[in-house]
């Protein structure tokens, strides 16, 4: 790109536009039902608004601590030792940053260096190679295929050389909905013990897991943790993805290192929001409710879907189910999600994206944290699919 004097040199790919900016856009101008872009079409409890109100009339709209106001330090502290039983010190072991994206880039840009590599799993979630790349690392995929999504560690194993610097896990896993097991955490574990490499365990769908089934957070293997970090995000667990807040927590040593990079580029995020998140969330029923409330949405989707002509691969977490449409279409994904928004109105999101390599399954996203009444009318309009 240039103008007449200035010269850009693009340190991605110039001009490419994200997978979910692409799908909601068409959405848009098709007045397509979007189930495609990760997001809820319903409020943030009215209780939590008002105190976020409260706080903006009582002033607090001054720079905070960098890592993070200590009040809203001290609940994550408590609840994550009383979900997962690790002890986390609020004043060292944690800090609160713009949305996960940022904690992620931030863990990324601080801890890999020019031509580390960095093992991922694919599909995997769209941020992880741009901000690999820019850091001037090389990304490693694992491809992980419809329908079960499963990782051999055998062959993760064999990925790992002295140059791996970084392996960045995803559980509950967007865009597959599938979870990692105990055992794929002990496999992980096993591989990284008495190597240099670090974990970075993205975790924003910790409450968003079904059938009794238990999240198997870093934060449960105590001698993985010591090399770890999580990233965890606000945006889902308050229904508030525009409010761009998240966080971080791992060992001291690698917060101390994060916490340098952190401070040259966000320094603090916004006071307000913090004070009213930590007087919300010091109350375990406010997130307590979660899984069940999301596992309703699931089934309530798959009974209105039944005779809709795709087939689900049931979601065990996260707000996103799989769906194979082999039986009424040749299209590509990107092709076919696109048809779905323009031509049935329904907007979803392609699988391929989320791959450096696209396997040929048909596979899109479709997202269930929506009303009834929005997954009743898709239902309906995806009916047309039958022909
Ligand atoms: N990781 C995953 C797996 C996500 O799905 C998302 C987006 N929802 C993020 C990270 C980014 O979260 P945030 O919106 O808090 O930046
Ligand atoms: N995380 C959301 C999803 O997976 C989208 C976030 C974004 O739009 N960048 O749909």
């Amino acid at each position: 790109m240039t103008n007449n004097h200035v010269h850009i040199k693009s340190k991605l790919t110039a001009g490419e536009t994200n997978i979910f900016t692409i799908m909601s856009k068409l959405a848009t101008e098709h007045k397509a039902i979007n189930l495609g872009q990760g997001f809820p079409d319903f409020e943030c409890d009215e209780k939590l608004k008002e105190l976020v109100s409260k706080y903006v009339s009582e002033g607090k709209n001054q720079y905070c601590p960098l890592s993070g106001l200590p009040k809203l330090n001290q609940t994550l502290s408590k609840k994550m030792e009383g979900m997962y039983g690790m002890p986390i010190n609020p004043d060292n072991q944690i800090c609160v940053t713009a949305g996960a994206t940022q904690a992620l880039y931030t863990a990324i840009v601080a801890f890999v260096n020019q031509g580390d590599e960095v093992i991922i799993f694919e599909p995997a979630y769209d941020c992880y190679t741009p901000q690999i790349q820019l850091a001037g690392g090389i990304v490693k995929p694992y491809p992980m295929t419809y329908p079960d999504y499963k990782i051999d560690w055998n062959k993760v194993k064999d990925m790992v050389n002295d140059k791996t610097r970084m392996i960045i896990i995803n559980t509950p896993h967007n865009p597959s909905g599938t979870i990692l097991s105990e055992q794929d955490m002990n496999a992980l574990e096993n591989i990284v013990s008495s190597r240099n490499i670090i974990v970075l365990s993205d975790e924003v769908y910790e409450h968003l897991i079904y059938d009794q089934e238990e999240h198997q957070s870093i934060m449960r293997f105590p001698a993985l943790f010591q090399q770890s970090m999580a990233v965890f995000s606000f945006g889902k667990t308050l229904h508030a993805t525009g409010w761009k807040m998240g966080y971080i927590v791992g060992p001291e040593y690698l917060i101390s290192e994060f916490k340098t990079i952190h401070q040259w580029n966000v320094f603090c995020t916004n006071s307000f929001v913090q004070f009213a998140i930590a007087d919300y969330l010091d109350k375990p029923k406010n997130y307590e409710y979660l899984p069940s409330f999301f596992q309703k949405k699931r089934d309530r989707m798959n009974q209105l879907f039944e005779d809709v002509p795709l087939t689900p691969k049931l979601a065990k977490g996260t707000y996103f189910q799989a769906y194979n449409y082999d039986q009424v279409s040749d299209l590509d994904d990107l092709a076919f999600a696109k048809h779905l928004t323009s031509e049935i109105g329904v907007a979803a999101i392609p699988m391929s994206p989320f791959y450096t390599t696209p396997p040929k399954d048909k596979v899109i996203r479709l997202c269930f944290a929506k009303q009834e009444s929005t997954i009743e009318a898709a239902a309906e309009r995806l009916m047309k699919l039958k022909g």
